[in-house]
């Protein structure tokens, strides 16, 4: 492969700016000590990914390119508008952690190889509460106890509107409980190693205030005709695929939404976030958010700019939405009822589709 760089004319015929490399094929890229995505709007004729191969009818460029450096925890995102400019739309740090399956509620759905798992539950909080001591377990409960390694307190961020309250950490897997009686326990089950980005670019930043909660800054970029703005609202689920949030700065940055479209936003014209998966992978109360593949939105202020934004997440690859039924919900673009989504879209999971991601070098 022949490697061409920096700011001298490029024999080749496209010029390659300070910084970034181009392959045999005049494919340009990021080449940092980091792992990048480049991600590219849809009318950009520089796209140099291949065709879609597996999709009928579909001769359309794979819209996200993706270098992994495993050496690597720094991940750059980099989206390329329909004139081909390049915007850097933030750099995040990424870690490896033990992935989970999606979530099980934990009334009337046990998982069947720990069938002393409710048991486990209450001695776990029995104990988390000084109520029970190990002096005062049966062998079978003492057994169950050493399942577990750890708890994590969500307590702290309860003011914010968080609605879990405890994880328990055994050996394979995670119970959250909640606060109140909304939501039944989960249970999220270990899987293989998983890697997720902390999808917030810097310090907690409180936006603006919307019924008492604080609305944080996600992502928040702006420049000239690109933005992309998320914030976090109720929520500690700050963590993404680094897949996933490729496929939403690309949704967010076709939009390029001006004005204050989220429902319940005073002055912010970003995209309301209820977030993607905790650090752990799991992601209290959602069952389906496992490993940050899947992200909640507030609805938008019109069915008009919801169908835009569904059908950018589309064409990245995020091709389910759960919606409620009220209003203009039901006709939401290709999108399906979901229970308990009155107050939220929901986008990604289990479907989302990484065939719209190639390897730029491989
Ligand atoms: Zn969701």
């Amino acid at each position: 492969m022949i490697v061409a760089y920096g700011p001298e004319e490029n024999p080749q015929g496209v010029w390659v700016a300070s910084g970034r490399f181009m392959n045999t094929d005049g494919h340009r890229f990021a080449l940092q000590n980091k792992n990048v995505y480049e991600i590219y709007h849809g009318d950009n004729l520089f796209n140099p990914n291949s065709n879609f191969n597996d999709l009928d009818d579909d001769a359309r460029k794979k819209p996200i390119g993706r270098l992994i450096n495993q050496r690597s925890n720094v991940v750059k995102y980099i989206y390329h508008d329909s004139n081909d400019n390049e915007h850097f739309i933030c750099e995040l740090n990424k870690f490896i952690t033990i992935g989970k399956e999606n979530g099980i509620h934990t009334t009337g759905n046990y998982p069947t190889y720990l069938p002393s798992y409710r048991r486990a539950v209450n001695v776990a909080e029995g104990l988390a509460n000084n109520v029970i001591t190990p002096q005062d377990l049966t062998p079978q409960q003492l057994q169950d106890y050493t399942l577990i390694q750890n708890t994590i307190s969500y307590d702290n961020f309860q003011n914010e509107g968080v609605d879990a309250r405890i994880s328990y950490v055994f050996t394979n897997g995670v119970i959250t409980k909640g606060y109140g009686n909304d939501f039944p326990d989960r249970f999220y089950e270990n899987t293989n190693s998983i890697e997720l980005v902390y999808a917030q670019h810097g310090e907690d930043l409180i936006l603006e205030t919307i019924n008492n909660f604080s609305l944080f800054e996600g992502i928040n970029y702006i420049h000239d005709d690109v933005k992309v703005r998320f914030g976090f609202y109720k929520t500690r689920r700050r963590y993404s695929n680094p897949d996933f949030l490729a496929a939403v700065i690309g949704s967010l940055a076709d939009c390029n939404f001006e004005e204050v479209v989220s429902e319940h936003a005073i002055d912010y014209r970003g995209i309301i976030s209820e977030g993607f998966s905790y650090e752990d992978g799991t992601c209290f109360p959602s069952t389906s958010h496992a490993n940050g593949k899947a992200f909640d939105t507030n609805y938008l202020i019109s069915e008009t700019l919801e169908d835009l934004l569904t059908n950018a997440m589309r064409f990245y690859g995020i091709d389910y939405q759960g919606r409620g039924v009220t209003g203009w919900k039901p006709s939401i673009d290709h999108s399906q009822y979901l229970a308990r989504h009155e107050g939220h879209l929901h986008s990604g999971g289990r479907n989302f589709n990484q065939n719209f991601i190639e390897n730029i070098l491989e």
